[in-house]
């Protein structure tokens, strides 16, 4: 109300003669504000489950984020039951969150980082012609002594390929997200970019493999230098349409372009899972 009487006033000294007598109708649109957070508990895609890279903790609140990064932190065996959030409860209180809300967002995965000495990389899925990718959502500041790298999940996928999309049958509520925590990096992404069995190693940053940990090292020393937070341009629509007020992850992400030195660019288009 207060800028509507500011103007009112304003109006009124520019010398226009006119002198507002009364408003006879206000108009106020509202729209339902979704924006993407981590939620609540979520089971992970069969075909993801299958390669046993996470840690999917069984949240029942909006704080998947930080049982997510517990579960790194504090790494269980799978008999010490990883998937349960009381495996972390002696830690629940080992983490600053000032200023922070949950379920928290990837835009404010910098603030975290910051409170917390640590770097907390995001990746999410996309699904296309039936397949997912992993794809980069938030690489902020250069790797520290403690890195988590987090997947963001959602109860459901909108396929980019159009022909496929059509085909599914999608509710009509905005999907869900979940944070897990990626223990195993190489194997969550290596079916996207080789159909070989052997270990390969991810520069987290920019997602390039090398076959050798020494080449990795190599790599990752120019590699911190050239990628500051840059920005991808990820598909349109990889959050389901329509769903005022949700974002892609455009913002704060790391560039994957290609680079001529390295040994193996990963495609980040839709590629064969197994
Ligand atoms: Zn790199």
């Amino acid at each position: 109300m207060d800028p509507l009487l500011k103007d009112m006033d304003e109006f009124e000294q520019r010398g226009s003669g006119w002198t507002l007598h009364s408003i006879v109708n206000l108009a106020i649109n509202a729209n339902k504000h979704n924006p993407m957070r981590g939620n609540s508990y979520i089971e992970l895609p069969d075909i993801i489950k299958k390669r046993e890279a996470c840690i999917n903790v069984r949240n029942e609140d909006q704080e998947c984020f930080r049982w997510a990064i517990l579960s790194a932190l504090h790494p269980l065996t799978f008999r010490g039951h990883p998937d349960r959030v009381r495996s972390y409860l002696p830690y629940k209180d080992t983490l600053h969150f000032h200023g922070l809300t949950f379920p928290v967002m990837p835009k404010d995965v910098k603030k975290f980082e910051k409170q917390n000495n640590m770097s907390v990389y995001v990746f999410m899925l996309m699904l296309q012609k039936g397949e997912y990718t992993v794809l980069p959502c938030y690489v902020g500041s250069e790797e520290k002594e403690r890195q988590v790298n987090l997947l963001l999940i959602q109860d459901y996928y909108e396929d980019q390929d159009p022909d496929f999309a059509a085909r599914q049958q999608l509710p009509d509520t905005p999907p869900k997200h979940h944070y897990v925590w990626i223990k195993h990096f190489s194997r969550l992404l290596r079916p996207q970019v080789t159909k070989r069995q052997n270990r390969v190693y991810f520069c987290f940053r920019c997602l390039h493999y090398f076959h050798f940990e020494s080449r990795l090292k190599a790599h990752k020393v120019d590699c911190n230098q050239i990628h500051t937070a840059g920005r991808t341009r990820l598909p349109k629509g990889i959050l389901r349409k329509g769903a005022s007020g949700t974002t892609s992850c455009n913002s704060k992400i790391t560039s994957t372009r290609k680079r001529s030195h390295s040994s193996s660019t990963p495609t980040l288009s839709a590629s064969s899972s197994r």
